[in-house]
């Protein structure tokens, strides 16, 4: 039996800057606690929200305010994989690069860093 799920679950799209000014955004279940960090796709440093809270319309707090018992992307990252696994990854990753370089000069700085590492 074939069982149709309609995706009915409203949605929001969080922005984050991190200290070098690059912009992204997440998209989260409307009504969850957001995340108010998020590693920087692109370098990799600790990005705080920016705008309001979509729910409230107030502006996010600082950093100091948020809550201490929430969690961070490492709290996060840690209950879905062991450093067993994140070493198998990363493994794999560099050995995916030396094979295949990254196209880019920024892919290829991201990529040096993490080799030479
Ligand atoms: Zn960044």
């Amino acid at each position: 039996m074939i069982k149709v799920v309609t995706d009915t679950v409203e949605r929001i799209e969080i922005s984050y800057v991190c200290p070098s000014h690059h912009e992204f955004s997440r998209i989260f279940v409307a009504g969850v606690t957001v995340p108010p960090t998020w590693d920087c796709p692109r370098c990799g440093k600790l990005a705080r929200l920016t705008g309001s809270d979509p729910s409230t319309g107030a502006p996010h707090p600082e950093p100091d305010e948020v809550d201490e018992g929430g969690r961070t992307p490492w709290d996060i990252l840690m209950e879905r994989r062991t450093i067993a696994d994140l070493d198998k990854e990363l493994s794999a990753r560099a050995r995916s690069l030396r094979a295949d370089p990254p196209a880019t000069d920024e892919d290829r700085d991201w990529a040096e860093d993490r080799l030479a590492a």
